[in-house]
């Protein structure tokens, strides 16, 4: 089932999000709307807060830029549950950046190129794993979402003041997007 998401201004996508337990029920149910809901808006990444649940949970899918994208790494499918960031690691780079909360509003974001992730699989396997280049920046901005924190906030203070009109224009609802979405 494609579930609205939540748009900028939504009170939720500013809460720390939660952990979740084994027995959180219909996890299966929830982890496929999250899918068909991504893939519905075109995007490469989803936090449950962005569909109205505050809890420790993203999914990420960049094998779909492996054709698009000149990168060393190949992409990767997973979902991560109640993910703890161990550590980053690199030189920052700069890499623009969008998300499926804050329609038409991209931006240059500095992160660093490596991040180390202690994390459940979807069957609750217990994963620690290295993630580099696009998939590392796909899962920090996914991480900032159960963290409560958006990729607009990390913006240079000039690109800042010129999206500043927009994201007011998306608070209120008046904004043209192809996919469902909730305005507060
Ligand atoms: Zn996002």
């Amino acid at each position: 089932m494609i579930l609205p998401i939540y748009a900028y201004g939504s009170k939720i996508l500013k809460k720390k999000a939660l952990p979740i337990g084994h027995d959180f029920p219909n996890l299966r149910e929830l982890i496929d709307n999250m899918w068909e809901t991504m893939y519905n808006a075109n995007g490469v990444g989803l936090a449950a807060p962005q569909i109205g649940q505050a809890i420790r949970i993203f999914i990420v899918d960049t094998s779909q830029l492996d054709e698009e994208e000149e990168t060393d790494e190949k992409g990767i499918k997973a979902v991560f549950v109640n993910a703890e960031k161990l550590e980053e690691t690199g030189a920052p780079w700069m890499y623009e950046e969008g998300c499926l909360s804050i329609p038409k509003v991209r931006g240059d974001v500095s992160r660093q190129p490596s991040v180390r992730l202690k994390y459940l699989n979807e069957k609750f396997e217990e994963c620690e794993t290295t993630f580099d280049g696009v998939n590392a920046r796909v899962i920090q901005h996914e991480y900032d979402h159960i963290e409560g924190k958006l990729f607009t906030e990390q913006l240079k203070p000039v690109k800042r003041r010129l999206v500043k009109r927009r994201l007011e224009s998306i608070k209120k609802g008046l904004v043209d997007v192809e996919y469902p979405m909730r305005f507060r």
